[in-house]
């Protein structure tokens, strides 16, 4: 079967072969990476190697700290704020869909939110032109949604700002190159193209480091994560050794150029079967369609229960959209292979003759 989920997300299955051959005992270490003390050199070697490949394929400059963390990409929206303000009142935020939303109201508790820029009265259908942005040079930072995973909208740009740029890349991170150094901090969820829930990675320029609000609890300090490198506490000690072997299958798969190269292709194939139908449609702006998740509508939802369920018969699994806009959507992330979106395609241009 292909899995289209949104998250938590399809694993290669090179990497679920690899795990369950060394699930029970690690490299004839007599135990399984579950059962190992996070401060045994065994683990720490996992640890380490992981963090390294993962600085390898994105070329993660060393004058950032790579975070393993937990609390998912949600507790990011209030650990920004706390760690990032320094002293400031405000910071700026872009308004892009539930993602950027949730952001939003998660900074508000903490400081004065300038939304510089929304396309919630366009239904979330595109990324407002950067010329539009309403910038404040002294917000603490500007923070944004590369990829808005509910409503399969993508930035086609990097904004170029004088503040910090911090971004939540979630359901894009890994799935092409990326300049980390433009950033002053990238977090992602681990459970699209990371690796299994239960962990968030946060890359964040040192600088950045050490000047939290008030009362902020230890375990929210990113310093205190940097200076213990991840294991202030124990750590989701499986979902980083689970991420540590996709890095290195993205590695072995050629990189993160030879991935965008593949994840564009099973994107313009899906698009493109959308596009052909009268029966199918996607509402984004053509330059800011997800090249991860794609959203898509049946042009009677009378059919989607349908759909759904001969898509599950043909072992096309997770197709529905989330819960708040309906619909479809096929999430493709970098372990869907091209072959379950080919697959998808044929059924869904067959699934329009019968039923179109
Ligand atoms: N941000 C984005 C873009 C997401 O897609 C998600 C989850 O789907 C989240 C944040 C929330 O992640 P978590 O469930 O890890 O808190």
């Amino acid at each position: 079967a292909y899995n289209f989920c949104a998250g938590p997300a399809a694993l290669p299955e090179a990497v679920l072969q690899q795990a369950q051959a060394e699930l029970v005992n690690y490299h004839g270490k007599g135990l399984s990476v579950m059962e190992m003390s996070h401060r045994s050199a065994d683990y720490v070697a996992i640890a380490e190697q992981a963090e390294q490949d993962l600085r390898d394929l994105l070329a993660i400059p060393s004058n950032y700290k790579v975070l393993f963390l937990q609390g998912g990409a949600s507790q990011q929206f209030a650990m920004i704020p706390m760690n990032l303000l320094r002293g400031k009142s405000s910071a700026d935020y872009v308004n892009t869909g539930m993602w950027s939303d949730k952001a939003i109201k998660e900074a508000k508790k903490f400081c004065q939110v300038n939304v510089v820029a929304s396309d919630e009265s366009n239904h979330f259908r595109a990324v407002p032109a950067f010329e539009s942005w309403q910038l404040n040079s002294d917000a603490a930072y500007l923070h944004y949604t590369p990829n808005e995973t509910i409503h399969g909208v993508q930035y086609d740009f990097i904004p170029e700002v004088d503040v910090p740029l911090v971004a939540d890349f979630s359901s894009i991170i890994l799935a092409e190159p990326l300049d980390v150094s433009k950033f002053g901090l990238i977090y992602a969820g681990a459970q699209k193209n990371i690796g299994p829930a239960g962990l968030v990675v946060v890359i964040v320029r040192e600088d950045l480091l050490g000047d939290v609000l008030k009362g902020t609890p230890t375990m929210l300090d990113y310093k205190i994560h940097a200076d213990n490198a991840s294991m202030y506490n124990t750590p989701s000690t499986y979902a980083w050794y689970l991420s540590g072997l996709v890095f290195k299958w993205l590695k072995a798969e050629g990189g993160l150029s030879a991935m965008a190269e593949v994840n564009r292709r099973k994107a313009a194939k899906l698009y493109a079967a959308i596009d052909a139908s009268e029966f199918y449609a996607n509402p984004v702006a053509k330059p800011n369609r997800s090249m991860m998740n794609v959203p898509f509508t049946l042009a009677n939802p009378a059919l989607d229960k349908v759909f759904l369920k001969e898509a599950e018969a043909n072992g096309l699994l997770n197709l529905a959209g989330h819960r708040s806009v309906g619909g479809m959507r096929a999430s493709i992330y970098n372990a869907v292979p091209e072959a379950a979106v080919d697959t998808l395609v044929s059924f869904m241009t067959d699934f329009a003759k019968r039923h179109g």
